[in-house]
């Protein structure tokens, strides 16, 4: 089986994030777009498929962008009364999935639950090939969004949850089964404290603006 080790400056990027943080892109408070309910969303920074049409290119580099503590996003996720959960997104989720894992851990020890959109398969994540620590974070999760975006598979419907025919939506929680109230044509503004803007929702990503 093909193996999906990233190459060695990307491993040596990684390795630099210490230990119990992550290196994300940005991050926004219940977001009505990104999965179930109102949730809270972190996008994870760095992803290697390039893929055609990605509305999310920034979020491709592994430099560190920001250094986040496990601790601050526990704490940020659970604080917020209006989040019900949490989505991770890219970026790649699956390059930081132990850290990730610890995340989903802590919040649904606290009710909340857990969604992650991936480029990977979910057969892929579940082999021995599979990024480190992504058996730990598949255990925790509640909805798995998988697959690449394939822009020559693309969906623009109001209701479709995915982005491309290839992706699949695993509902791993069987209380959120009749719950895919979000849809990947659905956009959503977050006007920041210092005056710039996140647009988030179409195809499960964001742009950043000031
Ligand atoms: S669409 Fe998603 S998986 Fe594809 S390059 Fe962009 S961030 Fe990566």
């Amino acid at each position: 089986m093909a193996s999906f080790n990233p190459p060695a400056e990307v491993t040596e990027a990684l390795a630099k994030i210490p230990p119990h943080h992550l290196n994300i892109m940005g991050y926004v408070d219940r977001s009505e777009v990104n999965g179930p309910g109102a949730r809270a969303v972190l996008w994870v920074q760095g992803c290697l498929r390039a893929c055609p049409g990605c509305f999310n290119t920034a979020s491709w580099s592994f430099e560190p962008n920001q250094i986040v503590s496990i601790d601050d996003l526990v704490a940020r996720i659970t604080g917020d009364p209006g989040n019900t959960g949490v989505t991770f997104s890219g970026g790649e989720p699956f390059w930081q999935a132990s850290a990730l894992a610890e995340v989903a851990r802590r919040v649904k020890a606290q009710g909340l639950t857990v969604m992650s959109f991936t480029g990977f398969t979910l057969e892929q994540l579940q082999s021995p090939s599979a990024p480190v620590g992504s058996q730990h974070l598949l255990t925790q999760l509640d909805i798995l969004v998988d697959g690449p975006y394939v822009e020559s598979l693309a969906i623009h419907e109001p209701t479709s949850p995915v982005s491309s025919k290839n992706q699949r939506v695993h509902i791993f929680n069987p209380a959120l089964k009749d719950r895919i109230t979000w849809a990947s044509d659905q956009i959503e503004v977050h006007i920041l404290k210092d005056g710039g803007r996140i647009v988030t929702g179409y195809q499960g990503h964001l742009h950043l603006s000031d």
